[in-house]
């Protein structure tokens, strides 16, 4: 059962919009997604319901977090998405994220290494009516079967850059990922260039769980 969506989180959805955009978000269509998903549906624990168009990251069970909604959509504003393109996510974690790209017309690949949240978000997006393939697996694998992919966005502080993911990314492909240890990252932009060639962009820092290895 999905929490229903009132006019009240609806307001506090375009509250939030307010301050996103204050913020610092520029891009119309990630407000616009951002406005559209009920992130309070993600949320287990009704008590926290109030809680859900905070800007704040938020315990989703399985020791992981919802990031801070600012954070999705800064991300989602650096991937630079497009309808039609083919889209790895690693970390689905509670869907909220996936949510948010869903709405760009985009198809979906998500990796989870966390059982228990692989297959309570895969049930969730599904009564959702949100598209997406999931896969329970180790991200820093990427998910060759299914590569190359037009964009890679990973939602977890990763202590390096795989070579796996960049090797999935198409010619003119983009992965967007935090960088660091310790709960700080540098978040990094990396283009593969026609000739396969890498060209790195900086964006400031975040916190994030940590990208870990193997499934759990
Ligand atoms: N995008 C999520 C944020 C999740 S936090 C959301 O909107 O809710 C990061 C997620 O990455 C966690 O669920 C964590 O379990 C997952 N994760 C960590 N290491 C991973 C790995 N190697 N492969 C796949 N997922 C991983």
């Amino acid at each position: 059962m999905l929490i229903p969506d009132s006019y009240r989180h609806k307001g506090l959805r375009n509250r939030l919009v307010d301050e996103l955009r204050a913020k610092g978000i520029v891009s119309e269509s990630v407000l616009d997604a951002i406005r559209a998903v009920p992130r309070h549906q993600f949320f287990q624990d009704l008590a926290f319901v109030e809680k859900a168009y905070e800007d704040i990251a938020f315990q989703i069970g399985a020791g992981q977090t919802i990031s801070h909604p600012s954070t999705v959509a800064f991300q989602t504003q650096l991937l630079g998405l497009k309808n039609g393109e083919k889209i790895l996510e690693i970390g689905t974690g509670s869907g909220y994220q996936t949510a948010v790209l869903a709405q760009f017309g985009v198809k979906i690949f998500s990796i989870e290494r966390q059982h228990a949240l692989f297959v309570r978000t895969k049930k969730h997006l599904e009564l959702m009516n949100i598209s997406a393939k999931l896969f329970f697996g180790d991200g820093y694998l990427g998910q060759p079967a299914y590569a190359p992919f037009d964009k890679i966005l990973v939602t977890a502080g990763a202590p390096f850059i795989t070579e796996a993911l960049i090797s999935q990314l198409k010619p003119g492909g983009r992965l967007v990922i935090p960088v660091g240890q310790d709960g700080k990252q540098v978040m990094h932009v990396l283009d593969k260039q026609a000739d396969g060639s890498i060209v790195s962009e900086e964006h400031g820092e975040f916190r994030f769980v940590p990208l870990l290895e193997k499934r759990n």
